[in-house]
């Protein structure tokens, strides 16, 4: 078992957990909300440190990241538990499970990387539950990835507080961050957290790391989708991370606890997309339906098509580096896709 980083003792014999703004105190032999965060003895735990529920290779856009290896294979994996209780989750077989439930595997850092160097990848993804709660295991992989030339990639909500995100940060190099809503009323009812520590980690990400980022807001019908709020989102967004962050809208499935409202439709995520362009957005995606024109990058100058996609594949590819035909940049990290990624499901990847 690994001893836990970001933790204190107090005055009654609990254990403070400082990994996210949670802050649980734990009793002995006690789990944090995440379960995977235990008080053994007076020590802090990473229960889910050297845990997987199951590695897969998936396309990067399915993270999802267009600005960043496009087209490219991403070894990707969780753990189980998650630091909040989102009632929409859209992932709960893993992110409500305890390590016991879910089956998981076994791997050390060194392991995970093999694994995806013998598959040829050029990254791997911590993802599927919310990375943060482990912390430990996300620093300990990233750092041996980066050795070996790997890149690294969050897939979180951003719930994660001010001690601990640079240590987990250290050796990432892209992110996705959930902006799940832009109201506390959302947050606070439908996630069980709060929404200001998630917008402090998207200014530090942006005014303090070299961390690639892009931003997912999931359209729930009736809470999250009003076109005030979209724009609301959009308008804080630019002034506080500029022009220039992606923006995916993505569709919700009723799932979990969530079972009485519909699908998204189409024309909500096409609507957002329209509000965020008219800001000054100058990419803006839409995930989860079909839709070609909503999952292409154009060149916010010139206009001409620079990477068409549909659904996660790559249809057509014009730049050149990271620049348009026409010579403008193209912020993001980008190199000319090969076709060398097979599409697998989950756990079909053998860890040996
Ligand atoms: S990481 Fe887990 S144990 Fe720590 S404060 Fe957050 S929910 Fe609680």
């Amino acid at each position: 078992m690994k001893e836990a980083l970001w933790w204190e003792t107090q005055e009654d014999g609990r254990i403070l957990c400082t990994l996210c703004p949670r802050y649980c105190k734990i009793g002995a032999d006690q789990a944090g909300f995440c379960y995977i965060r235990k008080n053994i003895n007076g020590k802090l735990y990473s229960l889910g440190y050297g845990k997987s529920t199951g590695f897969a290779i998936d396309p990067i856009e399915k993270k999802p990241l267009n600005h960043f290896l496009p087209g490219t294979g991403i070894l990707s994996f969780g753990t189980a538990g998650c630091n909040l209780g989102c009632r929409f989750c859209q992932n709960w077989s893993i992110s409500k499970a305890k390590l016991d439930d879910a089956q998981s595997l076994t791997a050390t850092p060194e392991e995970v990387v093999q694994l995806a160097l013998r598959h040829n990848v050029p990254s791997i993804a911590f993802t599927y539950n919310d990375p943060v709660i482990w912390g430990e295991f996300v620093i300990d992989i990233s750092r041996v990835a980066r050795e070996c030339g790997l890149k690294s990639v969050m897939v979180t909500a951003g719930y994660i507080t001010p001690e601990a995100r640079s240590e987990v940060y250290r050796y990432i190099d892209a992110a996705n961050v959930d902006l799940k809503g832009f109201t506390e009323r959302f947050y606070h009812k439908l996630t069980f957290s709060h929404l200001d520590p998630v917008l402090d980690t998207l200014k530090w990400l942006k005014n303090e790391t070299d961390v690639w980022f892009e931003i997912t807001n999931l359209m729930i019908p009736g809470e999250n989708d009003d076109q005030e709020e979209t724009k609301q989102m959009c308008e804080w967004i630019l002034e506080n991370l500029g022009d220039s962050i992606p923006l995916h809208f993505t569709a919700f499935h009723p799932d979990f606890k969530m079972t009485d409202k519909p699908k998204t439709p189409a024309s909500t995520l096409t609507g957002a997309r329209r509000i965020a362009l008219s800001i000054g957005i100058k990419y803006c995606y839409v995930g989860n339906v079909f839709d070609d024109e909503g999952q292409t990058t154009y060149c916010p100058a010139c206009g001409r098509i620079l990477i068409r996609r549909s659904w996660h594949d790559l249809l057509e590819y014009n730049l050149s580096a990271d620049h348009c035909p026409c010579g403008q940049q193209i912020p993001g990290y980008f190199r000319m896709p090969r076709k060398t990624t097979p599409r697998r499901g989950r756990s079909m990847l053998q860890l040996h």
